[in-house]
């Protein structure tokens, strides 16, 4: 998500770096694969934010420009505040057209992975697709942990954004002078939402260079901020407002939790995206270090987690030891399979054993 915003901040160095660390073999592996390639389809994460939806969409523009045939696909339905992208309306969703998008992904001779790094983050039934292909796959990401799937793996995790990324990708790759008003709006949107509007830490002077150079391209900053920021509906407001009562504020462990059951989601007219950036009213509280949100989602049989954290406590690390997740330092998701109660009880259980990495998380270093 991080689409209405991740708390990130571990990055203590925050050195101006005009090119990001893409070496020689990646590029020339990149180019050879890209000249052998005629159909190429990008894919991005399930449950798509602003950072995969514009980094997808951003990158099929380039590859358009560079003559290829390119499909964009998602493992399912991405927010509406997302729709307005250059682009978005072509976006094949493999959940509503599972034979159509395998028949794509068979056919393909490159596969870009964008903001993920880990097959099980598309869902099973994609996964499955995708374990099932010979095709090569070239990996664009900034989460931990790359899995070994990609003929390219070009992860940073401490880069801001994938669109940041994809970014530097194009300009390694010689090819700047391809970059357009459309490709400038999509890149633009997926820093702007993974960094919270340049705030968080991993919003380096070069991140500031790219954004300079977009908006020349023609990205307008203020009607993007609009329609991803100012297009809330009242049931959301509602439903912050139930978010906002449900909140839980363990003070002395400077956690705070937020818990929306199923019956609270169906109550309004609850709409995919909804919930992204609930979590952060946590860690706006004084004194708050690390925020989670439990959600029983509408369809799933699991409780959707999402975790924030200021400093150098890792919820990343928290997420995969104890939720079957992952993500950053700062912003990480997970699952659990338990009742409400149950994965509640579970994760206050677990707060002794970190009281002190989230007492020392914060320093003024
Ligand atoms: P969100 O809480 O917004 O869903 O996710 C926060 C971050 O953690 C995102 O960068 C997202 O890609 C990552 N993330 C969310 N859920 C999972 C998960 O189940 N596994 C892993 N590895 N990463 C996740
Ligand atoms: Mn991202």
């Amino acid at each position: 998500m991080l689409g209405r915003g991740r708390v990130g901040g571990t990055i203590k160095q925050k050195k101006s770096r005009i090119f990001a660390a893409m070496n020689k073999e990646q590029i020339s592996e990149s180019l050879r694969q890209l000249d052998a390639a005629e159909n190429i389809v990008i894919l991005g994460h399930r449950n798509p934010d602003g950072d995969a939806i514009g980094a997808t969409l951003g990158l099929a523009h380039y590859l358009r420009a560079k003559g290829k045939n390119c499909t964009v696909m998602m493992p399912n339905d991405f927010p509406k505040f997302l729709a307005w992208i250059p682009g978005a309306s072509d976006i094949l969703i493999f959940e509503h057209y599972p034979a159509k998008a395998v028949g794509l992904l068979k056919s393909a001779d490159l596969v870009y992975t964008l903001d993920f790094n880990h097959f099980s983050r598309v869902g099973e039934e994609m996964q499955r697709a995708l374990e099932g292909l010979e095709s090569n796959f070239i990996m664009i990401d900034h989460h931990q942990q790359p899995e070994g799937y990609a003929v390219v793996t070009y992860s940073d995790p401490s880069m801001s954004s994938t669109c940041e990324m994809v970014y530097h990708y194009i300009a390694a790759l010689g090819d700047q002078e391809l970059l357009t008003k459309e490709l400038a709006q999509c890149l633009y949107v997926g820093i702007m939402t993974d960094t919270g509007s340049f705030r968080f830490a991993a919003t380096t002077s070069t991140t500031h260079r790219i954004i300079a150079h977009l908006m020349d391209l023609g990205a307008k900053n203020d009607y993007i901020h609009q329609q991803v920021y100012d297009t809330n509906s009242e049931s959301r407001m509602a439903l912050l407002g139930t978010a906002l009562r449900n909140m839980v504020v363990l003070a002395d462990r400077q956690v705070a939790y937020i818990t929306l059951s199923k019956e609270e989601l169906e109550s309004g007219a609850y709409k995919k995206g909804d919930t992204e950036g609930f979590v952060n009213y946590g860690l706006s509280l004084e004194g708050i270090v690390f925020a989670v949100i439990f959600i029983e989602n509408i369809g799933e049989e699991y409780i959707k987690i999402s975790f924030r954290s200021k400093g150098s406590f890792s919820v990343n690390e928290f997420a995969r030891a104890h939720f079957q997740g992952g993500g950053h330092d700062n912003a990480a998701g997970g699952r659990s399979e338990m009742n409400m109660a149950d994965t509640i009880e579970k994760f206050e259980s677990l707060l002794p054993t970190y009281q002190q990495q989230i007492a020392e998380s914060i320093s003024c270093e």
